[in-house]
């Protein structure tokens, strides 16, 4: 598996579809969606709220959790997440396994356990309510990508295996977070950082694929960074530049160590 290519990206994409059909349904076509709508919103402000008056996000609850996860489905993901699905008999439930490693470069990480999420947080890495929450909006990210591998799997479509990634942030999760990120501002708060460009970092670092400039336009064509340059150039010379660092770092201690520090 490996990040696409240009040409990758001219082929056939079962996911794309499916996607951009789930998260374009509108919420407010009735009084009830629209009331269910604001309710969702006002959970996800209070949420906020609570966490703002936390020394410590290790004592957040499971309930609040489950309630803000729940929240923020209906919001950013049309409740595609937690809706049941013909694949399984009920709603996927979630386990969550909250630590506290500052010493990890961790932040998050969801695996599925039979038909279980799992949803491992590490606490010690956020330090606002948003950071948090952009992170569960990454996370989830993963979680309706893995629900919509196992749909096709199990409908017998093919898949472009590929398109996964060698870590999970592919140009599918790539595609989703996109659209899930520019919910989220516009719902939540402009501030919320869902880690794509790391999530571009980690990936081509594990595959050793330079994306395309294609590729950046496809995550960030017309967004722009806050000093007005297109985000799809800063992308690239952030990837790069992240990837040097590692090289150099590498390149030195190969120089001090030659026998790996024997
Ligand atoms: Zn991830």
């Amino acid at each position: 598996m490996s990040l696409p290519t240009e040409e990758d990206l001219k082929r056939y994409d079962p996911i794309k579809a499916d996607i951009t059909v789930v998260l374009e349904t509108p919420h407010e076509q009735d009084t009830e969606s629209k009331r269910v709508f604001e309710e969702k919103v006002r959970h996800v402000a209070s949420f906020r709220k609570h966490l703002e008056g936390m020394e410590d996000y290790s004592t957040i609850a499971r309930d609040d959790y489950c309630g803000v996860l729940s929240a923020l489905d209906y919001l950013c993901f049309c409740g595609e997440i937690f809706r049941p699905a013909p694949i399984y008999s009920n709603m996927l439930p979630l386990t969550f396994k909250i630590i506290s490693d500052p010493d990890s470069t961790t932040m998050a990480r969801t695996w599925i356990e039979g038909s279980r999420y799992v949803l491992g947080i590490n606490v010690a890495k956020h330090d606002t309510p948003l950071m948090l929450i952009g992170t569960l909006l990454h996370e989830m990210s993963h979680m309706l990508i893995h629900k919509l591998r196992r749909q096709e799997q199990i409908e017998g479509r093919p898949m472009l295996e590929y398109l996964f990634g060698a870590t999970g942030h592919g140009y599918y999760w790539q595609r989703l977070a996109r659209v899930v990120e520019a919910r989220a501002y516009e719902i939540i708060d402009r501030r919320i950082d869902v880690g794509r460009l790391e999530a571009i970092s980690h990936e081509r670092e594990a595959s050793g694929i330079v994306p395309s400039q294609a590729y950046y336009e496809m995550c960030y064509g017309g967004w722009e960074s806050s000093d007005g340059k297109p985000m799809a150039e800063v992308a690239s010379e952030y990837v790069e530049s992240c990837h040097n660092v590692r090289l150099n770092k590498e390149a030195l201690q190969e120089m001090a160590f030659p026998n790996g520090g024997e």
